[in-house]
């Protein structure tokens, strides 16, 4: 019984959600090998190595592997199933590509984000929006298993495990890479941001969101996030999304400026340690899941929050 874990990261370093991946891998109660599929990937795979409890890091480095394509790294997973029972890799936009197809190369069934594992075949996930806990038990041979990171801690380092090279698989020849638009941010990334601030429809314009809410997460440090109206509406771009349609977050502090607090949007972000709401409406859904709640108009609440942090 070996589990294979199969890393997010950037080529150069490993992300924090592999990390936190690997907690949950781990506790299937096998050995677990991490893969690393990329190119120029070495500083990647030393980050694995160094994770503790890992017993060995595939390192897969290719051309096939540098722009993220699902398909050859499908098939890269499916050439290395012979030697493992679990395939596990965190719940991020990329693996929710990769994933299902790796399940359905092996004929089995995907368990989606799980936030518990129970046993080594049964394990729980959030199902309607996060309202309900489903227990899911696989009698599948091969397990193939996403997990939403936000609900299990980061692993650290301490290990020393070996680094091993693979050979790229067979490029199924299903895709092709085009070109990429990268967008530049110097914000912490939402999924390991430690405070986000998040805006909603009340914000009324793109404009205001670089007025009042990004001065408010310079001053913390923070990423910023949105509720699907800001995005739809065009305020926020589509990558600052959070809820069941976007990113599911849980930082230690959340700022829910201006959002009303659709169950959608809770999905999201009810999991958030501290969670702050300014609204100027009192019987915004938002303040039952708030910590802490201002019903103000944010326009005058906002600056003046950034004013007072600027003084500390
Ligand atoms: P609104 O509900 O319009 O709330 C705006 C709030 O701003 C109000 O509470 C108002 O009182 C307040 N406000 C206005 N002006 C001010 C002011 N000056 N000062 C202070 N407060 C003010 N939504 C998500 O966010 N994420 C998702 O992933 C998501 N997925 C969805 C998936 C499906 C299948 C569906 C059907 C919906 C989904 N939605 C999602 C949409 C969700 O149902 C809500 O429509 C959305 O979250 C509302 O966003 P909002 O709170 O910004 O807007």
């Amino acid at each position: 019984m070996t589990t294979l874990l199969i890393a997010e990261h950037d080529h150069a370093s490993l992300k924090d959600v592999t990390n936190k991946a690997l907690t949950a891998a781990a506790q299937l109660g096998a050995p677990v090998d991490v893969l690393v599929a990329g190119e120029n990937a070495g500083g990647a795979a030393e980050a694995a190595a160094k994770l503790k409890g890992v017993a060995k890091v595939l390192l897969a480095d290719s051309p096939a592997y540098a722009h993220d394509l699902a398909e050859p790294l499908a098939a890269l997973i499916r050439s290395l199933a012979p030697g493992y029972d679990a395939f596990v890799a965190p719940a991020t936009s990329r693996f929710k590509n990769v994933m299902p197809r790796v399940a359905a190369l092996l004929d089995v069934m995907q368990v989606s984000e799980i936030i518990k594992v129970v046993a080594p075949d049964t394990f729980e996930r959030p199902i309607y929006a996060g309202n309900a806990i489903q227990t899911v038990k696989s009698r599948d041979a091969k397990k193939v298993i996403t997990v939403r990171t936000s609900t299990f801690a980061a692993t650290g380092d301490g290990g020393s495990a070996p680094v091993e090279a693979v050979a790229a698989a067979a490029d199924p020849g299903l895709s092709s890479f085009v070109g990429e638009a990268v967008a530049k941010n110097n914000r912490p990334e939402l999924s390991s941001a430690r405070i986000i601030v998040s805006g909603g429809r009340g914000m009324r314009s793109r404009a205001n969101f670089t007025k009042y809410l990004e001065p408010l997460a310079d001053k913390l440090g923070a990423g910023v996030g949105a509720s699907r109206a800001a995005v739809d509406a065009g305020y926020a771009p589509n990558d600052w999304q959070v809820g069941q349609t976007g990113k599911v977050v849980a930082p230690d502090l959340y700022i829910a400026i201006g959002i009303s607090g659709a169950i959608q949007h809770l999905a999201g972000m009810k999991d958030s340690k501290v969670i702050v709401a300014i609204n100027k409406d009192g019987d915004a859904p938002i303040f039952q899941v708030a910590d802490y709640g201002l019903v103000a108009d944010l326009y005058q609440a906002v600056p003046e929050l950034t004013e007072e942090l600027g003084k500390l």
